[in-house]
């Protein structure tokens, strides 16, 4: 794996166009798409975001089960979608495993955005591993300073959440601005539960990461994920003995 600062991929060439502004009349649409996309299915949601804002539209995932749904209506709907995933260094060899089963199943090659040093560079510049001494540090450097630099040139982004994950995320609007990463957000998603998800990932045979049926419901970086037992919340097998749930990727 390489560290390349100022490789943006696809959006690349779109990055050095003004970034979209949140004007009253942005903000004023985005409320109405989201009021009119509640009763929609997640096809019909992705369908109107390609068409309003492709091809500045894409995605981020790590390949959750809410992604790879995500993944399996884009393949049918806007296979040309840019989708991209966070190689923080740190992911279980299942998730890149998982990565080239997309590219046989859908022909679509989800492209890994590097933080700026290696694992090895970073490692020894900080004397150890920063997961261990100060996680949010790490978070910050390995996806979150590199999820600003991949948001550059783009309107939107599809959002892999449900409102019933969290009570964070459980007003989250269809349609939204996304402050944080001053772009549009859509979260097809948001009215699915988790068995939506899986009744749909067994009834197409979408792929999914193996970590699942071995007791990990959420998948991370591997130093900070560990499985859950029975009864746990889905996400307590993150960031496990830390005061931390969130990467800080989400409002
Ligand atoms: Fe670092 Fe852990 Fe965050 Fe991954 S999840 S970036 S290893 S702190």
């Amino acid at each position: 794996a390489t560290a390349d600062a100022t490789d943006d991929g696809p959006q690349g060439a779109l990055a050095a166009d003004p970034p979209l502004e949140p004007t009253e009349e942005l903000l004023a649409e985005l409320a109405h798409q989201s009021e009119r996309l509640e009763e929609a299915t997640p096809q019909e949601i992705l369908r109107w975001a390609v068409e309003r804002f492709a091809p500045r539209f894409s995605m981020a995932t790590a390949f959750g089960p809410e992604g790879m749904t995500i993944i399996h209506m884009l393949s049918e709907i806007a296979p040309e979608t840019p989708i991209f995933n966070l190689e923080t260094g740190y992911q279980f060899q299942e998730t890149h495993d998982l990565r080239e089963r997309v590219k046989e199943r859908y022909g679509i090659e989800v492209e890994y955005k590097y933080p700026e040093l290696t694992v090895e560079q970073y490692e020894a510049a900080n004397g150890g591993p920063v997961y261990k001494s100060n996680p949010n540090q790490c978070c910050f450097d390995r996806k979150l300073k590199v999820l600003h630099r991949a948001a550059r040139g783009l309107y939107a982004w599809a959002s892999a959440i449900r409102r019933d994950q969290s009570p964070d995320r459980a007003k989250a609007p269809i349609v939204g601005w996304d402050h944080k990463f001053q772009l549009v957000k859509v979260s097809p998603l948001a009215n699915w539960t988790k068995k939506d998800v899986w009744s749909l990932i067994t009834k197409e045979d979408i792929p999914y990461n193996p970590l699942h049926d071995r007791g990990y419901p959420s998948v991370g970086c591997w130093p900070c994920t560990r499985a859950v037992l029975a009864g746990e919340d889905e996400r307590a097998g993150r960031w496990s003995g830390f005061q931390k749930t969130e990467c800080g990727l989400h409002d």
